[in-house]
């Protein structure tokens, strides 16, 4: 800031780091916006790495040891098309210009050393009272820009802030424009909300304010479904809200669970004494969340994790280490310890009192994963070559008995030296039985 300044133009810190320390957060991210051009930022800085990232929109990047920081160009948007961009980005010295162009009061602030905090909109208020208020008419913004009605949610959960009546009500009264913003920008800022502290109201919110539905269609059934089920105490919606805000802030894990039950309402059945249930309803939440997470972009690998973790979500509690070792056999030590997770997290939101089950089999895993148990064809103490050496004929019949001895290993880790198990494949090809012990 000091050398944008030296050389003549203005130089303030700006939106989420002056709000997140304001209220005495650490700000994750450091923004800068300057009466300077883009081309002028980089002359600025002679012989420092400044990447023109965003140059379109004034934005440029300069690489510091403290990490990188965006440095924007004062700008007033002009008229917006198809409630998504600004049609036109004009320049402009004007610090409120700028500042009034900003979704909400609480991200409307800039400071400069000496100067203190500009706040032309009432953002140290809303902040104190945690109210999130749009800057300027809530109905014309949210029409500019549909995103910003999920940033609202965004926003709440993140920070703990309730929308502000007005503000909600455009939301809701806008929310089905959300349709026309595209998957990337939405699951930006879900993935922001279901990571915050406040999930559980911001998911309430959001729901019974028409934006949840907005965004993911598949949802719209489960809002304020009746399971008919004595152990659970909420509807779907609130049940898969409530498993999210009892989950690690993990990625996956949160989507899993605000996907696992969400094919509950299409397979539902009531049986003649008033009870329900759902048959198939892990698959068929699989299949919901496949496509919800295929329209919202999500990379593919990450998809496929919580695709998995949906239908595997109903598995039952493994009886023993062992069976446990064979589900990290087939899974993964990472996707069995997700789907832990999941479970305990799950059994959380309909009834606390399971939750300790899913404690005693984490445990469990921790026990395998210290103890450094076989669970994978290279954790053998034989390979391929030693049974080559014994005389088993090369080809596929190598791979099966491999598989073998590794399920032996994984009911018997002990089992896991070269002596036993070049014993036990000797045994095997006497009896000629590779693969089917
Ligand atoms: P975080 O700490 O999560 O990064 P942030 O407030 O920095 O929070 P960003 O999405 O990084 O959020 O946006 C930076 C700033 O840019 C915001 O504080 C806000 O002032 C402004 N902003 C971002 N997106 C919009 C938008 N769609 N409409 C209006 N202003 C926006
Ligand atoms: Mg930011």
């Amino acid at each position: 800031m000091e050398t944008l300044q030296a050389s003549g133009y203005s130089a303030h810190l700006v939106g989420g780091c002056v709000r997140d320390s304001l209220m005495g957060r650490r700000p994750c991210d450091w923004d800068i916006c300057t009466s300077a051009l883009p081309q002028q930022v980089m002359d600025a800085f002679p012989g420092r790495k400044v990447l023109p990232t965003g140059i379109r929109h004034g934005t440029v990047t300069l690489v510091e040891e403290g990490g990188p920081l965006e440095i924007t160009t004062l700008r007033r948007d002009g008229d917006y098309l198809n409630h998504r961009h600004p049609r036109t980005v004009e320049f402009t010295p004007s610090l409120e210009e700028d500042l009034a162009r900003r979704d909400f009061t609480v991200n409307a602030m800039a400071y400069a050393p000496y100067e203190g905090v500009t706040d032309p909109f009432g953002g140290r208020e809303d902040l104190k009272a945690g109210v999130l208020r749009c800057v300027g008419n809530s109905l014309q913004r949210f029409d500019e820009d549909a995103l910003r009605i999920l940033r609202l949610f965004r926003f709440a959960s993140q920070l703990s802030f309730e929308p502000e009546p007005q503000t909600l009500a455009a939301a809701a009264q806008l929310a089905p424009l959300l349709q026309e913003v595209s998957g990337e920008r939405i699951s930006a800022e879900l993935n922001k909300l279901l990571l915050g502290e406040n999930v559980f109201r911001a998911l309430c919110l959001a729901a019974d304010h028409g934006v949840l539905e907005a965004i993911i269609p598949e949802m719209a059934p489960c809002i304020g479904f009746d399971q008919h089920k004595t152990h659970h105490i909420h509807p779907v919606d609130r049940h898969l809200f409530a498993a999210v805000a009892a989950a690690p802030p993990r990625l996956e894990i949160r989507l899993a669970l605000l996907l696992h039950d969400i094919g509950k309402p299409r397979v539902f059945q009531l049986d003649e004494k008033g009870g329900g249930h759902c048959p198939d309803h892990a698959a068929v939440s699989a299949d919901y969340a496949g496509v919800m997470l295929r329209r919202l972009r999500y990379p593919k690998n990450l998809a496929g994790r919580v695709t998995q973790l949906v239908s595997r979500h109903i598995v039952k509690l493994p009886a023993d280490k062992a069976a446990l070792r064979r589900l990290c056999a087939q899974m993964g030590t990472g996707a069995v310890g997700d789907l832990i997770a999941v479970r305990r997290a799950d059994n959380l939101a309909k009834a606390p009192s399971r939750a300790f089950k899913w404690d005693a089999v984490a445990t469990m895993l921790d026990e395998i994963i210290a103890a450094g148990d076989p669970l994978r064809i290279e954790d053998l103490a034989v390979g391929g070559q030693d049974l080559l050496e014994l005389g088993v004929p090369g080809g596929p019949i190598i791979g099966e008995m491999l598989g073998s001895l590794l399920e032996l290993v994984v009911e018997h880790p002990e089992a896991n030296r070269r002596e036993t198990l070049l014993q036990e494949a000797q045994r095997l090809q006497n009896s000629g039985a590779a693969g089917n012990p």
